[in-house]
């Protein structure tokens, strides 16, 4: 399904041009096999005459995604940096922390982006045995709904892990796996400039891209971020999120 509405009526974009790429070089890895995205279509006729106005969804875009919080610290300083741009994102959480810090997660809703399964425990999924597996996902799925009201239909793999036995157990939870294109490498802390850049010079339209608002020390990223959504906007990049 390439759209789809949430409870709130907005409407989203699954993820277009992310054909089954597990295969490709280096760190990118793209396991959500899509059709490729197409415009948002107006609401059904139903609604006669009166029908909700929607930003139109750009065409030239990335998708920016936040893993492993919420956390104390850095998620309110993401979400400040992304508001002052006018950007929106896809955050991955850990289950154990939306439970920490479960006024976050509501936050980040309430804020427009989207929040979505990053499993229980940041486990990686490969190792489980399917009972794990399932506890992993449902316990995170409904720490998540508790906050936002509706299911997270994205599931992103701990360090990308991905094989088949993964990609049946996320299909039979009905959860689509989404990993990325571009890796910003931010929790190796390379530094500030170092996170820009890398960004910046592998970025395309259609890229989804990897950083992180939790796990660690986040300082750096917080640091680059100003600087990329500066320089993504300035080239026409819009932002689209992920419901799956
Ligand atoms: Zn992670």
């Amino acid at each position: 399904m390439d759209v789809r509405l949430t409870r709130t009526g907005n409407r989203v974009i699954g993820l277009g041009m992310m054909m089954l790429a597990s295969a490709l070089i280096g760190t990118v890895v793209v396991a959500s096999a899509k059709s490729p995205a197409k415009p948002a279509m107006p609401p059904p006729a139903a609604a006669a005459s009166v029908t909700p106005t929607t930003t139109p969804l750009p065409t030239k875009y990335v998708v920016l995604t936040f893993d492993d919080g919420p956390d104390a610290e850095y998620t309110p300083k993401v979400l400040d940096i992304l508001a002052q741009y006018g950007a929106k994102a896809t955050f991955f959480e850990v289950g154990q922390n939306v439970r920490k810090h479960p006024e976050l997660t509501k936050r980040i809703h309430e804020s427009g982006h989207s929040v979505q399964n990053h499993t229980w425990t940041h486990a990686d999924l490969r190792t489980l045995s399917a009972a794990a597996f399932r506890q992993q996902v449902t316990s995170t799925d409904t720490a998540i709904r508790a906050q936002i009201g509706s299911t997270p239909a994205c599931l992103r793999p701990p360090y990308g892990g991905v094989n088949a036995t993964v990609r049946q157990r996320a299909k039979a939870l009905g959860k689509d796996l989404v990993v990325w294109t571009v890796d910003s490498r931010d929790w190796t802390k390379p530094g500030t400039t170092a996170i820009v850049q890398r960004v910046l010079k592998n970025v395309h339209s259609g890229s989804v891209i990897l950083m992180h608002d939790g796990g660690g020390n986040r300082a750096q990223t917080v640091a680059a971020l100003p600087t990329i959504l500066k320089s993504l906007k300035a080239q026409g990049y819009g932002f689209r999120t992920l419901t799956c």
